[in-house]
Formats: structure tokens, sequence, C-alpha cells
């Protein structure tokens, strides 16, 4: 004890203090190189996380969330003329507008009011026929009474199956084919403009609308005679119009605007409803002229928008979800929902209950109802693909169509079945739907994906347009004219319907805020974004205006036939779902078109939370191989930002093989397709898009000297912004970057340059990644283990370190930041 207490006397005691105060530092020490190697490695593990957030959030945007509702819907307990009204959904819109929608209201629940006295004896039988999954016999003739508009003389050739896989080139089968015949195929819908050809048989025709009021529109018309066809549609509207208006005003309207010769107004084939063309700005002008993509500018007749909606006829209106209201189920049957949900991702117990001819409240702007459209329309096929739909929502679907479209410019509807494996969708929906001779099936033979499903359905259209709708959708009244009056303003126009909302839970019919876009933000994640006042303002912007979209949702649009395939339709190399909105996107604009929403054209969609089908290999690796297709043929060097955002993992072709691009690449070329560049700045100029994360001189803080690349080999320099020898960047594939060459770890922890290679992880660096104390480091992964850049305290070494957080030697500082991480 003694001897101890000797030695901490004195220079002793001193020594003893120093052992102690090493020992402590030495801990303080490892315990801060342990904080700094768990930086990096949670710095890794984060960059996982954000990747599979990225996907997380590739799945959830997808499926609309984002998606701006009102939300405001309309409730079963409070019914439109009471509570919440349908002006309140549109509350961000001027007071003008406001007011213009109170009378929508007021239509609306004068209709809902009409239809409550003059069918108030609907029995609830016939509501019941509805909910059944097939229709009982008088569910199923009433509803043949509702959809009985194949007025333009189509035959159907019943049970007939052709084998068209060499025509699509996928195995595929049409049933319930609608055989035309050929005169009538001759026969094109360009024919109609009556008042160029045949005026007065076009007068004759209104003229008669006018005064047989109660004109039989069952009667089956000769589709090959043109002014029937003319007659046709007189008799459309005005059977449209006594469902919504008083009948002669309307007509009478039309007969005047033809002045005093001409029965109907004669118009330029231009924009008729907007004089401003807020969009047509040159600088977002894409591809040809509008002159050269118009399929002609011909002096043609017009018509106000067809307001057609067969689910006006006798409905029970008290029948759950009538009117797209909110629709709840007691407590008692959750077990019921929450057993039935995983069927689709909604509320599939009670779509089951809502009836499938529902109707829903008319969402246009009031603008809309008033625009006019050429009377020679081009026809279109609406294409469902489907795997394992719900069987009311497809019913439901299907019916809003022929519901709600003018019959004369509905050539057909084609299901497609992408290989479902639910029994009803086999024969009971063949038989269903042989009741509706404009219904076609075609059956996969193999699951092929949304995407080639939708190729296989467009090779067997025959309509002019082609029109992709989801399976569980609701289109909106007057949604089909203003779509196919863009295409025949402008046959390279690709016009996208406003996607409004059917709740997944209760299935309301939503509204969306107005003047929304398709926009995309890194990594090729879709999503919605509001024009700005300014924009709005500088244009002159009204909530009808068609607006131009970046991209597109993907699930619902029309598009030239013609036009599609000299696009290339989509890349077939996409597999099952994901990336072909922005590969069709990124083709039309590049490749001379343009993308719209229309908002005087409205679908309903269910967004479901979750893909309720399989998906054939992983779902996460299905989506990123599609992506990193459309990066590699459409985004040039901006593909960096693509992989840059949590995707280098794709680089790594040993992990993921995305097929072949050659055609792709071909077909750019030969479409002679502008540049991503271009696209990003006349297309989406807000798109913030730097093409490196950082550049400039690279300091050294401890240094106080910048890195330098002379003859080759990387030496410190005083910092000098003129000389080209310190300039590098800090890009995207997190190269540290001179030119071609890149700086990478060289042999016993040197450093060296090499070609820069993007597949090479070694070559990566990780750099203010994060706000954490390693932020300014330069951290890469050798043989698994994080090492940091780290200059040589004289200036004449520079070599690799464990990563010590507050060494100033590894800190590092690029002149610009252009991205924040
Ligand atoms: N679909 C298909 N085959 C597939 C995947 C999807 O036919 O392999 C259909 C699906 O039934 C739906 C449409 O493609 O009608 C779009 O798919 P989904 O609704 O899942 O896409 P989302 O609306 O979520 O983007
Ligand atoms: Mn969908």
């Amino acid at each position: 004890m003694m001897k101890v207490s000797r030695y901490l006397r004195g220079s002793g005691r001193v020594l003893a203090f120093v052992f102690v105060a090493s020992v402590v530092w030495l801990l303080f020490d490892m315990a801060a190189l342990r904080i700094s190697i768990n930086d990096v490695n949670s710095q890794l593990t984060k960059e996982r996380v954000v990747r599979e957030r990225e996907a997380l959030r590739q799945q959830v945007v997808k499926s609309g969330f984002g998606h701006p509702v009102q939300r405001v819907a309309v409730t079963q307990n409070a019914p439109l003329s009471s509570g919440i009204r349908l002006d309140r959904v549109y509350r961000q819109r001027g007071k003008e507008d406001q007011m213009l929608v109170g009378k929508k209201v007021d239509s609306f629940e004068q209709q809902r009011d009409n239809l409550a006295k003059t069918h108030s004896s609907t029995s609830k039988g016939q509501e019941g026929a509805a909910l059944q999954n097939v229709p009982s016999k008088e569910g199923v003739s009433a509803k043949k009474k509702a959809v009985n508009l194949d007025l333009n003389g189509t035959e159907l050739e019943k049970d007939r199956v052709i084998d068209v896989s060499h025509n699509a080139s996928l195995p595929v089968v049409v049933s319930n084919v609608t055989q035309i015949s050929a005169d009538a195929q001759k026969e094109k819908h360009t024919t109609l403009p009556p008042s160029e050809k045949k005026p007065s048989n076009d007068r004759d025709a209104l003229q008669k609308a006018v005064e047989e009021p109660d004109v039989k529109t069952n009667k089956k018309v000769d589709s090959e005679s043109e002014p029937k066809q003319s007659r046709l549609q007189a008799e459309e509207e005005h059977r449209v119009e006594t469902t919504f208006k008083p009948p002669k005003n309307n007509v009478k309207e039309v007969v005047n605007n033809g002045g005093e010769k001409g029965l109907v107004r004669k118009v330029n084939k231009t924009d008729l409803n907007t004089e401003k063309q807020p969009l047509k700005s040159t600088s977002l002008q894409a591809g040809e002229d509008t002159k050269s993509n118009s399929t002609g500018a011909r002096n043609l007749a017009v018509h106000k928008v067809l307001s057609l909606d067969m689910t006006l006829a006798p409905r029970d209106a008290n029948a759950v979800g009538q009117f797209g209201v909110a629709a709840f189920v007691a407590s008692n049957e959750d077990v019921e929902v929450r057993k039935r949900w995983d069927e689709g991702h909604f509320n599939v117990y009670l779509s089951d209950q809502i009836p499938l001819d529902r109707a829903i409240p008319d969402t246009r702007p009031d603008m809309c109802a008033q625009n006019l459209v050429h009377d020679d329309l081009p026809s279109t096929s609406v294409i469902f693909c489907f795997v394992d739909e719900v069987w009311s929502t497809l019913l439901r679907s299907v019916h809003s169509v022929l519901n709600r479209s003018p019959p004369h410019l509905l050539k057909e509807i084609i299901l497609v079945d992408d290989f479902s494996t639910k029994d009803n969708l086999k024969q009971p929906l063949d038989e269903y739907m042989s009741q509706f001779p404009k219904v076609r099936i075609v059956r996969l033979k193999e699951r092929q994906g949304l995407i080639r499903a939708r190729l296989a359905g467009a090779a067997v259209a025959q309509g002019e347009v082609l029109t992709f709708l989801d399976s569980h959708i609701e289109c909106n009244v007057g949604w089909l004219e203003p779509l196919l009056e863009r295409v025949y303003l402008d046959r390279k126009k690709v016009p996208c319907p406003v996607i409004e909302v059917i709740n997944d839970k209760d299935m309301s019919y939503m509204l969306v805020d107005n003047f929304q876009r398709g926009i995309f933000k890194w990594p090729l994640v879709f999503g919605w974004s509001t024009l700005t006042e300014e924009h709005i303002k500088k244009n002159n912007m009204t909530v009808t205006d068609p607006i131009r979209c970046p991209v597109m949702a993907g699930g619902l649009f029309s598009i030239d036939k013609k036009y599609f395939y000299e696009l290339g339709a989509y890349d077939p190399g996409l597999d099952v779902w994901g990336g072909e909105n922005m590969e069709i996107s990124f083709k039309i604009w590049m490749c001379g078109g343009e993308i719209e929403i229309i908002p005087c054209s409205r679908v309903g969609h269910i967004f479901r939370g979750q893909n309720p089908y399989k998906f054939p290999k992983d779902r996460q690796k299905t989506v990123e191989r599609n992506l990193a297709r459309v990066a590699e043929v459409w985004l040039d060097e901006y593909k960096d930002l693509f992989y840059g955002h949590g995707y280098h993992h794709l680089l790594d072709r040993k992990v993921i093989n995305i097929g072949n691009l050659t055609e792709q690449i071909e077909l750019r070329k030969r479409l002679k397709c502008k540049s991503f560049k271009w696209y990003l700045d006349n297309v989406y100029p807000d798109m913030d898009a730097p093409l490196v994360v950082a550049e400039g001189l690279v300091f050294n803080r401890g240094l106080r000297k910048c890195l330098s690349l002379q003859n080759g080999s990387l030496t410190f320099d005083i910092c000098d912004l003129s000389k080209q020898s310190q300039h590098f960047n800090y890009t995207w594939m997190r190269h540290i970057r001179q030119q071609d060459m890149c700086v990478a770890p060289g042999k016993e922890n040197s450093l060296a340059v090499h070609l820069c290679d993007n597949t090479n992880s070694v070559h990566r660096w990780f750099h203010k990644s994060s706000n954490s104390a390693m932020a300014e480091h330069l951290v890469t992964v050798v043989v698994s283990q994080s090492m940091c850049l780290e200059a040589g305290p004289q200036g004449d070494t520079l070599h690799l370190n464990p990563c010590e957080t507050r060494n100033a030697l590894q800190k590092w500082q690029f002149t610009h930041y252009r991205a924040q991480r």
C-alpha cells in the first residue's frame, strides 16, 4: 500500500494521471470511430431503405395516392338537396364558377327529384336484380332496355371464336366478335358531315326530330345509309335533350345556329370552345405544327356535346350507392367486407350491392355541357384489359360506357381477359356480354400483363381511335366526345379524361381538384400537381381548358389508332404493370405529339392501395425493370438521375436483365424523336433535373487545398477555379469524375483514376447523402468495409483510411451543389 502511495507522489502522480487520461481518451476515440463506422453503415442501410421507400412510393403513387380528392363526397345521409352540396365540392373555384355550379347542382337536384317523383314506384325487386352477379331475366331485360343503343347497324355473329394470335403476335382468342358487314366497314364516320354533302337530308333529319319527339329510338337503322346515320344522331341528340332540357328549344338552338341557310353552324376545324389556346405558346409546342398534325382544315358541322345518360332511365332512386353517394354497411357486415376486400383491394362486398348501372352526378364544370363538337368525330374502340377483376366493377365499367357514350361513336368495347383465373369471368361473362352486340371478348392464353394485353386489344380494334380504360371505372356524362374532339382536331393529341375517385371504402364518386396535371418526380414516380395560379392567370385559363401534361396517369386515354402504331405502340418488352405510362408519355411528347387532360371528360376510377392480382415475378423487380427500360431508351444522359435516386443496383445487369432494347432505340431514331433535354425544356420546364449533384473545385478542409488531376495522377494544388485540372463533378452515379475519368480506390488504400464505369460499384462514393456527421466525407466501400478519402497532412499523398467523423483531412467540399440529397 505504502509502495503504491509512493508511486502516486510527485512525478509518479503526474504519470498516473497521464496514463488514466490516455486510457479515457482512447476509449472516447474508439467510441467515435465506432460512431463513424456505424454512420457509414447506417448510410448504406439508409440507401437501401430509401430504395425500398421509393419502390413503395412508386406503388402508392401509381395507385393514386396524392390525387387531390375533394374531400366532400356526396353521402347517403346528406342528400344533394341539403347538407353537402356539389358547389362546395367546387369550392376552390372563383365566385363566378360557384354560381354556375350552383345552377348545376340545382339541375342535378332537379333531375334527381324528378327521377324520384317519376320512378317512385320502381320496385325493390328490380334493384335486387341489379345486385346479382348474373342478373335475372327481368334484370337483363331491364338492362337491355337501358343499353339497347346499338343503332348503327352492327350485326352480331354469336359464338364466333377467332384465333388472332398471328395478328397480335400473342396467343389470344377473340370470342363474341361483332361482325360488321363489308359495306358497313367501308362506311366511316367521316362520311357524316351532312352539311357539306347532303344538307337537306340532315335538315330533314333534325327537323323530323323536332317534329316527331317520340321517334322510336330502338328501331333498327340501316347504318349504310348516310342520311340515316345523321338522322340517328339527330334522334340521339333529341333523345338526350329530352332527358335533360326542354327538347325543342335545344334542337332549335342548333338549327338557329345554322343561320339562314345552313341547318347547323359551320365552323373551321379548330378548337370550337376556347378562343384562346393557352397552352400553345411556341416554347411549349411539341413536334410538328397543328396544321400538319390535323387531318385537314375543312368546314364542318358541329353540335352541342351530347349529354347522353341512359342511367336516368327508370330505376330505384334508393338503391345502395345510387347517384354516387357513399354507401355504408352495417357494423355486423364488417366481417363480410373484410373477407371480400382482397378480391379487389376495395370494398367488393359493397360494390356487389350497388346497381351495375347506377347514376352518378354530372361533375363537369358547367360550361362543358354547352361546348360544341364536330359532327364527324371518329369512332372509337374502348379497350378494357382485366385480370381477375371483380364482377360487379367490371360490369359497371362496361355499362357506364354503353350508357353514356353516343352509340355512333362507340364502335365496340373490347374486353381483354389477361388470363384471369376466376370462373365467373369465363362462360358467365361470355353469356352476360352476349346481350350487347358491341362487346367483344379477347382471351389471352397466358398471362401477358397490362401492356401486352392492351396491345392485343388494339390489334383487333376496328375503331379509328383507341380508348383505353381500366376495368374498375365509371364513365361520366358526356365523357367521350370531348376526347374524340381533341383527336379530331389533331391526330397527335392524346387526350385523357379527368380521373375522378371512386372511394375504395364507401364507393362514393368523389371529385378532384381542378387544374391538375400529371407529372413525375425522380426516379420516374408518377404524381399529380396543381397548375400554379400564375400559370392559370398568365394563360387566362378557365376550368374547362385542356391541360397539357408532362406524363399521363396511364390507365385512361384516347389515341388515334394509326398514330398509336406510328409511335410503335407500347414497348412490348414491358412486363405486367408499371412504367408504361412513362414510356408512352415520353414517346408521345418527344416524337411530335401532346398529352392533355380534358376537364370536360370525366371518368371515376377506383384507386386501390395494392394490386389485387399476382405478379408472375417479384413485383418490385418487375416495376424497376420496366422503368430501367424506359430510362435507357428515352432519358438520354438524364437516365443518371433515375438510377441516382435509389436505383443504382439496377445498373448491375447481372442482377437485373432488362432485356433487349435494340428495337426501341431504333424506333426512336427512325421517328426522329427529340431529346429528353428538349422534353424537359419545353414540356416540363419546372422539373428540377440537374445533371450532376455537385461540381467545381474539390476543397479539402484540413489541407485547405484542392484536388487536382495532372498527367493521370491525383495531387493537391492551391485552389484555382480557372484550372480545368481542378474541376470535378460529383455525379448521380456517385462518381468523382473529370471528363471520362473517375477517382477510384487503388491498391493498398491508395487511389487511382480509371475510365468511369457505371456498372462498377467500386467507383461510387457516398457524399452529402445525409446531414450526419459524415456528410462532408467521401466514403467508399472496399471489401465490405467503409473507408474515407483522406489527404496526407503535407498535401503530397491521398489515401483511404478508416472514417473518422472529426478528421478535417477527410472533409471535402465541392464549389457548387446542384441537388439536395
Ligand atoms: N391488368 C391486366 N393485366 C395485368 C395487370 C393489370 O390486364 O397483368 C389490368 C387491370 O385489371 C386493370 C388495368 O390493367 O384493368 C390497370 O391495372 P390497375 O388497375 O391494377 O392499375 P392502377 O390503376 O393501379 O395503376
Ligand atoms: Mn386501376
